[in-house]
Parts: C-alpha cells; structure tokens; sequence
C-alpha cells in the first residue's frame, strides 16, 4: 500500500471503524492514522503557501521593507524604470521564469524587497501580453511579465532605480508614469449633458454628449488603473441637472471634478475654430470664454445672475487658484499627449462662471475637448485611439497635480 496515500487511509479508517466496533485494540491503526492526517496537512499547507521566491538568506522576512516604490514610468519606449524611496541592493532582488509550455504561458518575475504602498495594478507593452505589479507579500514588491513566449529581458540596478529593458520598443506610447499617491484620491469624471439635452451638434451631427461619454469612459479607465477611486456622473446616456453633477461630486467627497465637453461654433464659423481649452471657475470671465459659457450655461438659463454671483463669492480663493493650477496641468498634459501623434491647437486655459462648476467642494475643471464642429477635429474626436490619448493626456494632468500639490 505503500506510495497510494488514499488507499492506505481509506484503509486505515476501516480497520480503526470495524476494530472498535469489534472491540479490538486499533490503537496501534489510530496512531498510524493521526500522523497520517498530519503530515498530509503539513503538505497542504507546503502547497497553499506560494513557493517563497525571495531567498531567506538574502532577505529576512520578519524584517518589514523600509524601501518604498515611489514612482514607476516608461524612460522610453523600451525602458520601464521602478524607482525607490532609497539604494536597492542588488540581494533585494530576485528574478524568476514560470514556463508553461502546454499552456503556451510564459512569465518572468521580479520579486524585490519594498513596499508598494498602493493596489495592485496593470501596465501595458506591445512586447508582453501582460504586466503586473502587486504586493506579494509584506515585504515583497512583485512584478509579473506575461506573455504566450519566452520572455527575454535584460535589468539593471542604478542605485534607487531598477531598470527592465523589454526586448522591442513600444509600438503605443500609451503608458506614463504611476503616482503612488493615487491610491487614496477619489475623482468624479462628469460626462456633459446626456438625455435629452444632445449638447452641441458638430460636424456630419456628432453629437457631444456622444463623443465626451466615450472619452470619459476611457479616462475612467485609465484612471482607475493607476490606483484612483472614480465616479462617473452618467455612465449611459441620460439627462441629469447641472446642479446635480457638482452635488454628486460632494457626495463622494471628491478629490477632484472634471467635467467633460465639446465645443462647437456655428456652422459658418466651423474651419476657424479648433482646439482644445480646459476652464475653471471663477467671476472672472475672459473675453474668449464668452461663446464657451453660452454653449455649456444653456439648461439653466433661468436661473438670474445674482445667485451666480452668490455662488461666486462663497468661493474661497484658495479652491479658485487649486482649479487654476489643476487646470493648467490637465492642458499642457492634454497637448503633450495628443502631440506626439496629432496636431492640436492650445486654446489655453481660462475661467469664467460655468455652471456645471458651482457648488463644487474640490477643485473643479471643465474640460472642451475639442471643436466638435471642425470638420477635421471632430473627425479625430470620434476616433478611439485619439480619445484614448486624449484621455491619457488627461490622467497624466491629474497625476501630475497631486505629484504637485499633495
Ligand atoms: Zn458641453
């Protein structure tokens, strides 16, 4: 019986069960089945615990890392870079291949000693499948390179930084750098109009409340990749009040509010205006943002001037000059992204009294997207890859004002 685990303690058991039952002493059979049973835990537990990949001798588990992973980024389209909060030495690290041919799956692992003080997340590059980086354990920082064939990677330890050198350049320059800080920031995206209310009618009659629903959704995404917490203000296509949109941006106790829209001039006028504008609120109004504020103030022209001016001056200067600040950031991102493949106007940035922005308790932005009437822009506007970049653009502001500002 020997080597056949289930035969012998099924055999065992019986002996024990009959033996008693016969009042013969199974004693001898009990002992035998206890150890057993022990030692059968004892693998089980062997196998639940993922095989420990970080050599003890190199690095003692019950000491918690003190090294951080501060920041992640592409250096180029080759080189992915994970920099730390100090030195890493060259025993904190230990690499790995899990190959499973049948399954045509084929990972390479980086375990190093640090800390990822943020949720798990994906990257992406056209060498690899798959990138992920998590925390395995206490101590250990994993990075998972997934692909369906032998992965081929050279590193190197540059004092606070480990640099991965993937075997062929990006094709997509679709990833940038990672904020640790992410994590805890919650941001409400809000959709402009929706329902009812179309927003403006562009070029061949795109709709705006088509083309900024599909660009927020992937900003969600993206956003959400690299740690945020977001909340979107329509998800489908429905109508919801302005006032609404800032109120359930205080509900969720928003870090930020970006609000997304199309512009539009009228049809005349369609080859002259392009480009893209992000606006923050203030009393304020400059002189370009006159025809912008028309457009987007629309639905609530009812309300009178004086409760604007009273929702004006309950503004703290503070939240004005954060909108200003987020603003700016969320532009230069917006073009930097956009043009290393398109070519794209800066409108610039400017304040003037958007509704959709009263009320907001966080630092509030409207961003224009783009001209939905330029026959060229709105093209571009419809297009996926470009909202994608648009959108990356737009993660790479917010990263980059809480890199700033927090
Ligand atoms: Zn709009």
């Amino acid at each position: 019986m020997k080597g056949d685990d289930k035969l012998c303690k099924s055999c065992l058991t019986g002996l024990v069960k009959t033996g008693k039952k016969l009042h013969i002493d199974v004693i001898k059979y009990e002992k035998e089945l206890k150890k057993r049973d022990a030692q059968k835990k004892k693998k089980l537990k062997k196998v639940k615990q993922p095989k420990k990949i970080i050599d003890k001798k190199k690095t003692p588990k019950s000491i918690a890392s003190q090294n951080r992973l501060k920041s992640i980024h592409w250096k180029d389209s080759q080189r992915l870079v994970l920099k730390f909060t100090r030195a890493l030495k060259r025993t904190e690290l230990n690499t790995f291949n899990l190959n499973y041919t049948k399954k045509k799956q084929y990972k390479k692992v980086y375990d190093i000693h640090a800390v990822l003080s943020k949720s798990a997340m994906q990257l992406s590059h056209s060498s690899v499948k798959k990138i992920r980086l998590a925390q395995f354990d206490q101590n250990t920082l994993r990075i998972v390179f997934e692909n369906d064939k032998t992965i081929k990677q050279e590193y190197l330890i540059k004092g606070k930084e480990l640099i991965i050198k993937m075997s062929r350049k990006n094709q997509k320059l679709e990833y940038i750098p990672i904020k640790e800080n992410s994590s805890k920031k919650i941001i409400v995206i809000d959709p402009g109009h929706g329902g009812k209310d179309s927003g403006a009618v562009g070029y061949k009659k795109y709709r705006e409340k088509v083309v900024v629903l599909q660009t927020s959704k992937k900003l969600r995404d993206i956003l959400v990749k690299r740690g945020y917490t977001v909340y979107m203000t329509r998800n489908g296509d429905q109508f919801i009040k302005l006032r609404q949109r800032t109120k359930f941006a205080n509900k969720k106790k928003a870090d930020l509010f970006l609000s997304i829209h199309a512009n539009a001039v009228p049809k005349r006028n369609r080859h002259k205006a392009h480009g893209i504008e992000t606006y923050f609120l203030s009393s304020k109004r400059s002189q370009r943002a006159e025809n912008t504020l028309r457009a987007e103030n629309v639905d609530i022209s009812k309300m009178d001037k004086r409760s604007m001016n009273a929702a004006l001056h309950l503004m703290s200067r503070e939240k004005i000059f954060a909108s200003n600040k987020l603003a700016i950031d969320l532009q230069q991102n917006m073009l930097s992204s956009l043009n290393q493949r398109y070519k794209v106007k800066d409108g610039g940035v400017r304040s003037g009294p958007f509704w959709v922005l009263v009320g907001a308790e966080m630092p509030a932005v409207l961003v224009e997207i783009g001209f939905i009437s330029h026959p060229s822009e709105a093209k571009k506007m419809i297009n996926h890859r470009y909202q994608k970049t648009q959108a990356i653009g737009i993660a790479n502001g917010v990263d980059r004002y809480f890199d700033k500002n927090h």
